[in-house]
């Protein structure tokens, strides 16, 4: 393990408690990084090793940016990871408005306030980096996940967006679009629902759900020097389950 690729920069990871973005936390901060971890779930962020600094607020906190800014206490921001998210939802004749306008406050517009609030400290520093989540969802139509996969798709077209605006001034931003990754967030229902394990894993190439460890690792190389070149992309960690399906000899046709 490279204990100093992330040495002396200081990361912003949100959605931390938990799943991805707990896997996320720890990576960086076992590769060197100070790691600033942001969820509104205390008892999630209390498991995260004792290196790591945490705060506890809601994404869309609009006084979310002035808190960081004081936990920085000076300190030049390197790398901001907005994986705080939330999942499910239903078909968009059954989704109404208000539900469909949550996906969008906490998958998109928090992202966007915590990013513009990432850049202004950057630019402090000579550039940064920033790492977003979106979801295999925000390629494919993905049915009953109307607000879900239109928040993730704005989050990918953000991406290229912001990539665009601030690669000038040596802040990139790239995506990783995760497949069907086992967290608190899913593993209930790959447990009970066998359509979903028959879909995303005897149908994806690598044939196994995807890990947190497996996104974690994706972000961490983005948010690394060894990107240096890479802006505006969205990486997909999803075992090919996008490129296609791959039945297995003898199934139907
Ligand atoms: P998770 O296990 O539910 O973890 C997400 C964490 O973010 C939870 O601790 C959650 O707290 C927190 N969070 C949610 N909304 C928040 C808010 N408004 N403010 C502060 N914290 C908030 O989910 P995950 O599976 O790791 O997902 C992480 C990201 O990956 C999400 O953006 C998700 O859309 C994306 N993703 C996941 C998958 C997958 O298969 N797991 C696939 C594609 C993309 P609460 O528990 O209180 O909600």
């Amino acid at each position: 393990m490279n204990t100093s690729r992330f040495a002396g920069k200081t990361a912003i990871v949100t959605g931390a408690g938990s799943g991805i973005g707990f896997a996320i936390a720890e990576l960086m901060s076992s590769q060197g990084a100070q790691v600033l971890a942001v969820d509104r779930d205390t008892a999630g962020l209390a498991r995260l090793g004792a290196d790591i600094d945490t705060v506890t607020a809601d994404v869309t906190d609009p006084a979310l940016p002035d808190t960081l800014r004081q936990k920085l206490e000076g300190r030049p921001l390197s790398i901001l990871v907005n994986n705080a998210g939330i999942g499910g939802g239903g078909r968009a004749d059954e989704t109404g408005e208000e539900n469909f306008r949550r996906y969008f406050e906490i998958n998109v517009l928090a992202l966007f306030s915590l990013s513009k609030f990432a850049v202004s400290a950057m630019r402090q520093s000579g550039g940064g980096t920033i790492v977003n989540i979106a979801s295999i969802y925000a390629i494919v139509g993905a049915t009953g996940s109307a607000g879900y996969s239109t928040s993730k798709a704005a989050v990918d077209g953000l991406t290229r967006q912001m990539a665009t605006d601030f690669g000038p001034e040596n802040i990139r931003v790239n995506a990783v679009a995760p497949g069907l990754i086992e967290t608190p967030l899913t593993a209930e229902r790959i447990r009970r629902e066998a359509w979903r394990r028959h879909i995303f894993v005897e149908q994806a190439p690598l044939r196994r759900v995807g890990l947190p460890g497996d996104v974690a690792q994706a972000v961490a190389f983005l948010a690394s020097d060894e990107a240096a070149f890479i802006t505006g992309a969205t990486l997909r960690v999803d075992g090919g389950w996008a490129v296609g399906r791959y039945p297995r000899q003898g199934d139907a046709a």
